[in-house]
């Protein structure tokens, strides 16, 4: 089907100052000691050419407020300052990994402003910077050519929003993200998912960059044969790339067929009008929540007719997601209306069948067509039913291209229009960067080694299975394997290893929040099973535990789920018990009935004892020469 994607890996640089003022690059967890109200306005002079992305975000008119404390943002953040130099270490990095991926550094590195007017970033544009280009990356003996490679400013982190207002953060502005742009020529669903986890290992040879939820956004552009080109943004998670593209590649095809559909039924573009009814008095006593608040507060309910499109708006495009849904989330963008109710879907939502005859009737729609209604105030539904008609306009020409929003489970939807071409221009208050060949050959001598020699060499140190040190490699545990089997030979690597990996993914299956499990966690619970403080077989459960607990300490989770290993002088008082309730037996079997009175102990200490030790204390009451 002519599948084609590209990617865009973005993810958070581990440096000590933000991109471009001395601030740390940590969220803050305090309440802001700062709230400021500002509405931002692109400016004819400063875009040149107008964005329409830029334009359509402004007209939104929503107030922004940012919430800042002086520990994580400055002058700079608030645009009080003007930025500071690039950050030389977040340079390095960036050099560093370019060089991984062989791509060719630039001279002079000049930073450029690139328009956002989400509100995200308080200069209304963020500051990015390109490093090098033309690199290229082996992913299963297929080259994947990496055409750039980025520095840019994180935007302000999202806490809030209404209808009225946004809330940014103003912690996170300023982070350095690197940002790594493949070649869009990834042919399958799966190959982008390799493609994606092959960058990040990348990424992660650097130990230069966070992890952890937010810290990894990844971009895709996918296209398929007569589909569109379009940009999904936001996908937080590395499995969830296969996914998103096999999810969009599903909901372009679909949408190629209600194309077909509606061609096959001759509907025409000109057909679709924006002749808009007024439709309040045949629903103003209906059920509908919507209506009636609509109403309420002196809106008004309209709607348009969409002829040769009955039946089809509640063709499922995605999982949860109709062509209905498509328009409804174009007139909540454009209108600022909470959504539409469109005739595949009545009656319901409080409008009955009455109501809905009545509504036909007024938009004379026969039983091919279908119509959409809204309840807002007048602008707002205006607006919206206009967005209506457009998107069921682009219906008949089949994709139009668009930019979307990952949802966690894969699904998307309509963010914005994709963005023009006008959006750059330099930043002039940063000045440019030469980059020096002695500042490449230094990088260059210096590189840190690439994770498929790392899992060869983890192997053999700690002899543990290929399989299992890929998996650690590809992990978010690396490091902290290293520290833990640095602990000592009391605690074996492979168990440390299996932990690491296979238990903490099924760990996350299973819903446990385990982005709660710092490394002092896990090096405490390591450390009490090295010490005999626990046992091996409550790791799990005491991990489980510290993961919706991640304030308390490991000690305190073994005495609160009880796991505490019990002492050599409790644990022979256990066995003395056992021997004694089974007396007759030991005087028969001797040594033989060792199998059995171990079975007996370690039902009653499991998890609290050492196999080894019982077996040990168990021998010398057996075998009496032996003690
Ligand atoms: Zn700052």
């Amino acid at each position: 089907m002519g599948l084609r994607v590209g990617l865009e890996v973005h993810r958070q640089l581990d440096t000590r100052h933000k991109l471009f003022c001395e601030c740390p690059t940590i969220l803050s967890t305090k309440p802001p000691t700062l709230t400021l109200e500002r509405r931002l306005r692109p400016t004819q002079s400063e875009l040149g050419q107008v964005d329409p992305a830029a334009l359509f975000e402004f007209n939104k008119g929503r107030a922004i407020n940012y919430e800042a404390d002086p520990e994580t943002a400055c002058l700079v953040e608030l645009d009080e300052e003007p930025p500071h130099q690039l950050d030389p270490e977040a340079v390095d990095i960036a050099l560093t990994i370019s060089l991984l991926l062989h791509a060719r550094p630039m001279d002079e590195v000049h930073v450029m402003r690139k328009v956002v007017i989400d509100g995200s970033n308080t200069t209304g544009f963020q500051r990015t910077a390109i490093i090098s280009l033309n690199g290229k990356l082996d992913v299963d003996r297929k080259e994947i050519p990496i055409q750039q490679i980025s520095l840019e400013e994180d935007a302000g982190r999202k806490t809030g929003e209404n209808k009225n207002t946004v809330i940014f953060r103003l912690d996170r502005l300023g982070v350095p993200l690197i940002e790594i742009a493949t070649g869009p020529v990834i042919k399958d669903a799966q190959e982008a998912g390799r493609v994606a986890l092959a960058i990040g290992q990348v990424l992660r040879a650097t130990k230069k960059v966070k992890r952890g939820l937010g810290s990894i956004r990844q971009d895709l552009n996918v296209s398929i044969e007569e589909g569109a080109l379009i940009e999904i943004k936001g996908v937080q998670e590395l499995d969830l790339v296969s996914k998103a593209v096999e999810l969009e590649v599903q909901r372009q095809t679909s949408l190629l067929q209600i194309r077909d559909e509606l061609r096959s039924r001759k509907v025409k573009p000109a057909d679709l009008k924006e002749d808009f009814h007024e439709l309040t008095p045949l629903v103003s006593r209906s059920e509908s929540k919507i209506v009636q608040s609509a109403l309420k507060l002196g809106g008004t309910v309209q709607g348009v007719k969409l002829p040769g499109f009955g039946g089809l708006l509640k063709r499922e495009l995605m999982p949860g997601i109709r062509l209905g849904t498509e328009i409804a989330k174009r007139a909540a963008y454009w209108g600022r209306v909470a959504g539409v109710f469109h005739s595949d879907e009545l009656p319901g939502y409080g409008i009955g069948q009455a109501e809905v005859g009545a509504v036909a009737k007024k938009l004379e729609c026969g039983p091919s067509d279908a119509f959409v209604i809204i309840a807002d105030y007048k602008e707002n539904v205006l607006d919206g039913l206009k967005a209506v008609v457009e998107r069921a306009r682009e219906a008949i020409a089949g994709v139009p291209e668009e930019t979307r929003t990952a949802n966690p489970d894969g699904t998307t939807y309509y963010m914005r229009p994709r963005p023009g071409a006008a959006r750059m221009y330099p930043e002039t208050d940063v000045p440019p960067v030469q980059i020096s060949s002695d500042r490449i050959r230094q990088i260059g001598d210096n590189l840190p080694r690439m994770p498929e020699d790392i899992a060869r060499e983890i192997g053999s140190k700690y002899e543990i299975s290929p399989k299992l040190a890929a998996q650690l490699v590809n992990s978010e545990y690396l490091d902290t394997f290293g520290e833990i089997a640095a602990i000592g030979k009391d605690i074996a690597p492979s168990f440390v290893a299996t932990v690491l990996t296979e238990s903490m993914r099924s760990l996350a299956r299973d819903q446990v929040p385990v982005e709660n499990l710092d490394d002092t966690h896990l090096k405490e619970v390591f450390r009490l099973v090295a010490e005999g403080k626990t046992a091996k077989e409550s790791v799990l459960e005491i991990l489980k535990w510290l993961a919706t607990h991640p304030t308390a300490n490991a000690a305190s989770a073994v005495d609160q789920l009880n796991l505490g290993m019990i002492g050599r002088a409790e644990l022979k008082g256990v066995i003395s018990k056992v021997l004694e309730s089974h007396r007759s037996l030991v005087q028969a079997n001797g040594a033989k009935a060792l199998g059995k009175m171990m079975n007996l102990v370690m039902a009653e200490v499991r998890g609290r004892a050492d196999p080894k030790l019982v077996t040990e204390l168990l021998r010398t009451e057996l075998e009496p020469d032996r003690g």
